[in-house]
C-alpha cells in the first residue's frame, strides 16, 4: 500500500514540474536540455513500473515473453535514468572548471558502467542473474538484482572526487545538492534495501529532480546566471532601499578592460571562467561586510558600508592589488586589467537611484577617456554630469524650437587683399543670453546623436544665405562637417539635391574637415568623401597640427586646402617655429594645396604669415565670427 502511494504522489509530484518546466526555449540550452532527459526518463520509467507491476499480477494471463521484455525495459529505462542524473549533476558540478578532461574522464567511468550494466540485461534474458520468471509464472530476483545500486556508487564517488579536485571552483548552488542529495538518495536506497517489497526508485528520481530544480532550474530574477552574484535589477532595489534609509556608503566600480581579448584568444568558456573566478573573489573579499553585484559583462560592482577614509582606502587597494597580479586557472594565467571607480555616498539627500546609475556610467566614460585606472567620482565630477545633463536637454530644446544660429567669420586672401570667404560657425546662446562654445556642445550632441538636428539647421541657414548671394568680395562659405554627418550613406547625395533644389552653384560650398574623421573605419565616410569629390566639392583639412595628422593622410584624400591649427600659429617670433611653419607651407605648396592659417590675433602674426607665403588668413585680427547681418555690413565697408 505504502509503495502505491510513494509511486502515486511521485507521479503527480512528476507531473507537477514537466508542466511547470516545459517551455521549448528553456529546453534549448544545453542544462535544460540536460534537466529535461531526466524528467522524460523518469516519467518513462514510472509508467514502465506501473506496467510491470500489473503484468506480474495478471502473470498467469500475460504471456511470458510479454512480461520479460516489459521488465527488461524497465531495468533498462532505470539504468539509464540513473545515467542521466549523474551526467546531470557532473555537468552542474563542473560548470566553471575550464579544463575538460576531468569531466570527459568521470562521464566514460559513468558509460562504461552503464554499457556494463545493459550488457548485463542482456545476459539476463538466457540466465535470470537480475530477475527471471519460475514456473508459476512468478517473478522472482536473481542473485545479481541489486546491481545496479552501482551507478549510485559509481555517481557519489566521481561526485565527491570532482568535487575535492575542483573545490574552489564549485558553485553554492551545487555544494548544497551534494551536501542535501547525497545523504537523501542514500537514505532513499538503505530504506529500498530494507523493505524490498516495495519499489522506491520513482520516488528517489522525482526527489533528486525537485532538490535539482530548486536549486538550479528556478530562474532567479535578482541573480547573474554566470556568477551566482546580484544583478543590476537586484542592485537598483539595494539602492533604492540604501539610499532612503541614508545609510553612508561607498560603491566600487570595477571594469575589466580589453576583456574580449581573452575570449577571442582562448574562447568563450575560457572567458567565462575568468570572470567567474574574479567574482568569487570579490564575494570572498567584500562579500561579508558588503554585496557584489555583476552590472554589466565586463563589470562589477561593490556596495560597502562606508567607515571613513582608511577603511575606504584600503577596500580600493585591495581591488587595486588583487588585479596586480594574474589569474591563476587550472595551468594557465591570466593578467586582467581592471579599472576602478569610487563612489562615497556619504551625504543625506543627494542621490537618487537614476542619478546614481548616471554617475556610475559617466565615471565609467571618464576613466576610460583619460587613461586612468582609477577614479574617485567627487564633486567635479558631478558638477560636469549635472552641467552635460542641462546641456543635453538644453540642446534638444534649442533644436525644437530653431534657435541654432548660424555666424560668419570672414577670411582673408592674402594674393587680393580680399576678404573672399567665411567660415560658418554654429552659435548657441543660453536661457540668460551667455554663448555656449560649440566646443563644449559639439561632442555632447555627438555623443547623444542631436548633432544631426544642429547640422540641418547650420546647412538651411548657410544655403538661404548662399541662394540670396553673398555679399561683397565672398566667394564662398565654408562649413565644418561632423563625423555623423559624413557616415550618413546618403549625405553627399542629399546635399548636392538640396544645393541643386535651390541652384546654388557647388563651389560656393566648401567642406571642412578633421583628419580624425578619415582614420574612421566607417566604409561611408570614405564613400560620401569620394563622391562628393566627384561632385566637384572642394574639400578643406582642418586643425592640421592638433596631433591627428600626417602627412600621408592629407595625400590619401582629395583636399585642395589645408587649415593650419592656430596651435601652430602661436609663438612665430621663436625661429625655430617660424622655419618649422615656414617649411611646412612650402611642403604644401609644392604638393598642389593652398594653405589657410588660423587664429590670427596680431598684426605681427598677419606680417609674417603673409610674407611666408600663407594664401589665406583667418582670425580675430581681421574679424571675429559675426552674425549675417553684421557680415553684409562687415563686407559692405571691406569690399
Ligand atoms: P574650428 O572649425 O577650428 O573653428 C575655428 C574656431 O576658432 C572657432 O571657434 C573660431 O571662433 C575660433 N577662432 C577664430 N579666430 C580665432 C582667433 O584669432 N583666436 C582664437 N583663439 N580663436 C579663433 P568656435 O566657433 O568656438 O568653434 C569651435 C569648434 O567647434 C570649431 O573649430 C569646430 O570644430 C566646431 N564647430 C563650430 N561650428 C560648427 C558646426 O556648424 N558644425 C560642426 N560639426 N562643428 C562646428
Ligand atoms: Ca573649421
Ligand atoms: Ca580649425
Amino acid at each position: 500500500m505504502f509503495s502505491y502511494a510513494a509511486e502515486f504522489l511521485s507521479i503527480i509530484l512528476l507531473i507537477l514540474l514537466v508542466a511547470h518546466y516545459y517551455d521549448p526555449m528553456r529546453i534549448q540550452s544545453p542544462f535544460g536540455r540536460r534537466y529535461w532527459q531526466c524528467l522524460v526518463v523518469t516519467g518513462a520509467s514510472m509508467a514502465l513500473n506501473g506496467a510491470c507491476v500489473l503484468t506480474i499480477a495478471y502473470s498467469d494471463r500475460v504471456p511470458l515473453w510479454l512480461n520479460m521484455l516489459l521488465n527488461t525495459v524497465y531495468f533498462a529505462i532505470a539504468y539509464l535514468m540513473a545515467e542521466v542524473f549523474t551526467l546531470y549533476l557532473l555537468e552542474k558540478l563542473m560548470a566553471h572548471v575550464y579544463e575538460p578532461s576531468c569531466l570527459r574522464r568521470a562521464k566514460a567511468i559513468t558509460r562504461g558502467t552503464l554499457a556494463a550494466l545493459l550488457a548485463l540485461l542482456l545476459i539476463n534474458i538466457p540466465t535470470g542473474v537480475i530477475f527471471y520468471f519460475d514456473d508459476a509464472r512468478q517473478y522472482c530476483r536473481g542473485p545479481a538484482n541489486a546491481v545496479g545500486y552501482s551507478q549510485a556508487v559509481v555517481a557519489v564517488g566521481l561526485l565527491v572526487i570532482c568535487y575535492c579536485r575542483n573545490r574552489a571552483s564549485v558553485d553554492k548552488g551545487m555544494r548544497r545538492v551534494i551536501r542535501l542529495g547525497i545523504p537523501m538518495v542514500g537514505a532513499l536506497i538503505v530504506f529500498q534495501r530494507l523493505n524490498q517489497h516495495i519499489l522506491l526508485n520513482g520516488t528517489i528520481a522525482v526527489c533528486l529532480a525537485i532538490l535539482l530544480f530548486l536549486n538550479f532550474q528556478t530562474e532567479k530574477i535578482d541573480r547573474d546566471t554566470l556568477t551566482g552574484l546580484r544583478n543590476r535589477r537586484s542592485f537598483l532595489l539595494e539602492a533604492e532601499d540604501a539610499l532612503k534609509e541614508q545609510r553612508p556608503i561607498q560603491i566600487l566600480s570595477v571594469s575589466l578592460c580589453q576583456f574580449s581579448a581573452i575570449n577571442l584568444s582562448f574562447g568563450y568558456q575560457r572567458g567565462d571562467e575568468v570572470l567567474y573566478h574574479i567574482a568569487r573573489w570579490l564575494e570572498q573579499t567584500f562579500g561579508r561586510s558588503g554585496r557584489v553585484f555583476r552590472m554589466g559583462p565586463v563589470t562589477f560592482l561593490v556596495e560597502l558600508p562606508y567607515s571613513g577614509e582608511a577603511e575606504a582606502a584600503r577596500c580600493v587597494a585591495a581591488v587595486q592589488q588583487r588585479f596586480s597580479q594574474p589569474w591563476e586557472l587550472g595551468k594557465r594565467e591570466h593578467l586582467v586589467e581592471a579599472k576602478v571607480m569610487e563612489l562615497l555616498i556619504t551625504q543625506a539627500g543627494d542621490f537618487t537611484t537614476p542619478w546614481l546609475i548616471e554617475c556610475l556610467e559617466y565615471g565609467k566614460r571618464l576613466l576610460k577617456r583619460g587613461g586612468r585606472d582609477y577614479l574617485r567620482f567627487d564633486d567635479a565630477a558631478a558638477a560636469a554630469l549635472s552641467r552635460r545633463r542641462y546641456l543635453t536637454s538644453f540642446l534638444q530644446r534649442s533644436i525644437e524650437e530653431g534657435r541654432i544660429q548660424v555666424w560668419y567669420q570672414p577670411v582673408y586672401c592674402t594674393a587680393d587683399r580680399k576678404f573672399c570667404s567665411a567660415e560658418a560657425l554654429v552659435r548657441l546662446q543660453d536661457e540668460y543670453g551667455a554663448f555656449i562654445s560649440p566646443a563644449e556642445f559639439i561632442p555632447l550632441a555627438e555623443e547623444s546623436g542631436l548633432i544631426e538636428g544642429i547640422n540641418r539647421q547650420v546647412m538651411e541657414k548657410v544655403c538661404d544665405l548662399l541662394e540670396r548671394g553673398l555679399p561683397g568680395t565672398l566667394q564662398g562659405v565654408s562649413i565644418n562637417l561632423s563625423m555623423r554627418q559624413l557616415s550618413y550613406p546618403d549625405f553627399a547625395r542629399d546635399l548636392f539635391d538640396l544645393m541643386q533644389g535651390k541652384g546654388i552653384p557647388v563651389e560656393r560650398l566648401l567642406l571642412e574637415i578633421t583628419e580624425r574623421m578619415l582614420i574612421s573605419e566607417d566604409d561611408a565616410v570614405r564613400e560620401n568623401f569620394d563622391q562628393l569629390a566627384r561632385l566637384d566639392f572642394r574639400f578643406f583639412l582642418d586643425d592640421f597640427g592638433t596631433g591627428y595628422s600626417n602627412f600621408s593622410g592629407v595625400l590619401q584624400f582629395p583636399f585642395t586646402t589645408i587649415k593650419l591649427d592656430k596651435s601652430l600659429i602661436k609663438d612665430l617670433e621663436e625661429e625655430k617655429r617660424r622655419t618649422s611653419v615656414e617649411v611646412l607651407i612650402d611642403l604644401f605648396h609644392r604638393t598642389g594645396f593652398e594653405v589657410v592659417a588660423e587664429g590670427i590675433e596680431t598684426e605681427e602674426q598677419a606680417e609674417q604669415l603673409t610674407a611666408i607665403g600663407v594664401d589665406y588668413l583667418q582670425g580675430f585680427y581681421f574679424a571675429r565670427p559675426m552674425p549675417e547681418g553684421e557680415l553684409i555690413r562687415f563686407m559692405e565697408k571691406n569690399s
